[in-house]
């Protein structure tokens, strides 16, 4: 989104004679007006310019009903964790937030439509690391395929990580890895433990804002310490703890990543519980990649694909193009009411 400084020509020549120290970052934490900015030259904690609060919260007067609704939400709250700023360093590690940089404000990409926050408008996040052990506890790939639509209705990249792989991969969750494979989605099998597979892991989160998700025990911290000593520690740290001087309310924080790609790691409290919320999410059929090539081939303009005669979806089913289980996760969703079909 492009967004419109509409400064006067004074306030102009001020942030010409300012912008040589000006830095780029990445809100990474804060809220309600003191926020930890994450730049080249370190973090800072910054307050925000109080020509930019009023410009975002009350818009340039050209949005429409929809810049009306969004005033409510931004006069709340004008930036958030994972919009991209330019900030002026203001000494002794302190500095003021001077504009949101293309992509605009998370909070502004929000669809004020569809309520609620998603994860890309909560914190920026692009990538959903859906966690399952090979064993102990036994994975349960009905909790991957909620992940998985979560991150399709999102639009966001989905990686499927299997980690205490040196416990042996039975081969009944090998086919089935090979499935989601075949889907689109990365299988990693890894091993916190032994560091099997932990490299290729680390590729895959440099440069992303990745949220890791799973049930308690598939080895989420250890894999994040495997990754890099103590990220573990920090990412949890976060729950529940308000960090001293900063108000943080929403709970949502992004640690960063060593290494020259960058990356961030989401705190995930709260996350997994959005996944199993299902809130949010629009058009379930959709979110299910191996259906797409059937939908709107339907005679049923507004098929479920549960029971319609000639349901496209279901022919997929019987020529075995969609998958049995795949197909179920898509029934037991569809009756817990997520997401909407029509
Ligand atoms: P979290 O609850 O998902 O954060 O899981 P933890 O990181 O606390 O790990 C849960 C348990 O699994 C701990 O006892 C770990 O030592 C163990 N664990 C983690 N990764 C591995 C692994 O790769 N292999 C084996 N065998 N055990 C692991
Ligand atoms: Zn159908």
């Amino acid at each position: 989104m492009k967004r419109e400084q509409g400064a006067s020509p004074a306030q102009d020549a001020a942030n010409n004679t300012e912008s040589a120290s000006l830095l780029d970052g990445l809100i990474v934490e804060g809220s309600r007006g003191q926020y930890r900015v994450e730049t080249a030259a370190g973090a800072l904690l910054c307050t925000i310019r109080g020509r930019l609060r009023k410009e975002l919260a009350y818009g340039r007067g050209d949005e429409g009903r929809r810049g009306v609704r969004r005033v409510k939400v931004k006069a709340h709250d004008p930036v958030t964790v994972g919009d991209r700023v330019r900030v002026l360093p203001t000494g002794g590690g302190l500095g003021v937030i001077e504009a949101v940089l293309a992509g605009g404000s998370a909070i502004s990409r929000r669809d004020p439509d569809k309520g609620g926050g998603t994860l890309r408008s909560v914190a920026g996040i692009d990538q959903l690391v859906a966690v399952f052990a090979a064993r102990e506890p036994e994975p349960h790939l009905g909790l991957l395929d909620r992940f998985l639509v979560l991150a399709e209705s999102e639009e966001i990249t989905a990686l499927v990580c299997i980690n205490k792989a040196d416990l042996g991969i039975a081969p009944p969750l090998a086919v089935r890895l090979d499935l989601y494979a075949r889907l689109g989605y990365p299988v990693v099998r890894c091993s916190a433990a032994h560091g099997d597979g932990i490299d290729r892991l680390r590729t895959r989160l440099a440069g992303h804002v990745s949220a890791f998700v799973g049930a308690s025990g598939v080895g989420k911290s250890s894999l994040l310490n495997a990754v890099e000593p103590g990220l573990g520690l920090r990412v949890s740290s976060v729950s529940g703890v308000t960090n001293k001087g900063m108000h943080t309310t929403t709970g949502t924080r992004l640690v960063p990543l060593g290494g020259p790609a960058g990356g961030y790691i989401a705190d995930t409290a709260g996350i997994r519980a959005f996944a199993l919320d299902g809130a949010g999410i629009e058009r379930l059929d959709w979110c299910f990649p191996e259906f797409r090539p059937s939908l709107g081939r339907c005679p049923h303009a507004d098929c479920t694909h549960r029971h319609e005669p000639a349901c496209a979806v279901r022919e997929a089913l019987a020529a075995g193009a969609v998958d049995d289980q795949r197909y179920r996760s898509y029934l037991r969703l569809y009756a817990e009411g997520v997401g909407s079909v029509t």
